[in-house]
């Protein structure tokens, strides 16, 4: 990170009046960990700090310190577009275009705050004042580390805030396994824990908080739903609306299945599709660099994202979209 940037964005934030961060549609463990990070740390010396979110996050993140203060645009609309709109800094974390925050996009474009952009995603685009922009690290929540570190503000860094950072470092490595984590990762995340932060109890509110419901409809997921196409090396899972029904589906229940389908030995590739508001999301994952799926992702399916995670969307039915996938495949296999 350019020190210069760095001192730019420090005197923003010390002149801001009314402070909001935001992260992207369908927030994840990286979207709320960096921006719960940043807001626990800002509020020490700062007033008026907000985290506005386009919809709501997933119930696995609740019991990090701030989420009661979370407001999303879907469930608190006038209330964000005022904040948005009263606002004189804006911190956009982890997305790299406007496109990525769903019907909170107009407040974005028309807000007159000052906007910081910290991100790793690819093909960043150039709507920021400030843009952090670093595909090869790991997570926004590591940039957030080193942010601070730069800025001077690690004294305000708690153990709270530090359990926010580690948990979206956490969930963007795969618990440190994926290729993005680096030996910096590590001393990262060697400070947090020497800063309070207890590693253990993350990885049970994350990962041991399964209701039987959750785990009756995963098992049904991947006993009905699991496809594999050996000559692709390819897993595919397809759930319609009616089968997330069965189990009283939460949001989140289906968190990191596509993982689960990439966890096959005889897979490098896997692809999650599933309905939601109307069309059909889409993840892909895969295994090595040269396996990446982000091509497929923006080239077919209006998404993006990482060589090894990405994700997009198809108008039409779930079997449309499979259909899609699979006659698209070979040109990237
Ligand atoms: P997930 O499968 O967890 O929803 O998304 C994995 C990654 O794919 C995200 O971190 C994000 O980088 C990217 N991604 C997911 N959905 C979209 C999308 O609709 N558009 C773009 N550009 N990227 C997406
Ligand atoms: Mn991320």
């Amino acid at each position: 990170m350019e020190k210069e940037l760095v001192l730019q964005a420090k005197n923003w934030i010390e002149s801001a009046k009314h402070i909001v961060i935001i992260g992207h549609k369908s927030p994840d463990g990286d979207s709320v960990g960096s921006s719960l990070g940043l807001y626990n740390t800002l509020i020490k010396f700062k007033e008026d700090v907000q985290v506005c979110m386009p919809d709501p996050y997933p119930g696995f993140l609740r019991w990090m310190k701030g989420t009661d203060e979370i407001k999303n645009f879907e469930q608190h609309t006038s209330q964000v577009m005022d904040l948005m709109e009263q606002a004189d800094l804006i911190f956009c974390l982890d997305f790299n275009s406007e496109t990525r925050v769903g019907k909170m996009e107009n407040s974005l474009r028309e807000a007159s705050a000052k906007k910081i952009m910290i991100d790793h995603h690819q093909d960043p685009s150039d709507f920021a004042d400030i843009t952090f922009s670093f595909p090869n690290e790991c997570s926004t929540s590591q940039l957030i580390y080193k942010f601070l570190a730069h800025a001077e503000l690690l004294n305000y860094l708690d153990a709270d805030a530090g359990a926010c950072l580690y948990c979206g470092i956490m969930t963007d490595t795969g618990s440190f396994k994926f290729p993005n984590t680096s030996p910096e990762t590590h001393r990262i995340i060697a400070n947090l824990m020497e800063n309070g932060v207890d590693h253990y109890k993350i990885h049970e509110l994350v990962f041991d908080q399964n209701t039987e419901d959750k785990l009756k409809l995963r098992s049904s997921i991947i006993s009905n739903s699991l496809r594999v196409l050996e000559e692709y090396k390819t897993a595919i899972i397809a759930v319609s609306q009616k089968d997330l029904e069965k189990f009283n589906y939460e949001k989140g229940d289906t968190e990191g299945l596509v993982n689960v389908a990439l966890s096959l030995g005889t897979v490098n590739r896997s692809a999650f599709f599933t309905e939601e508001d109307g069309l059909i999301k889409i993840s892909f994952r895969s295994k090595g660099i040269e396996n990446p799926v982000n091509g497929i992702a923006s080239k077919y399916f209006e998404g993006g994202g990482h060589i090894n995670a990405a994700g997009g969307k198809y108008l039409g039915t779930l079997d449309q979209a499979v259909q899609k996938f699979v006659t698209v495949l070979p040109e990237f296999v």
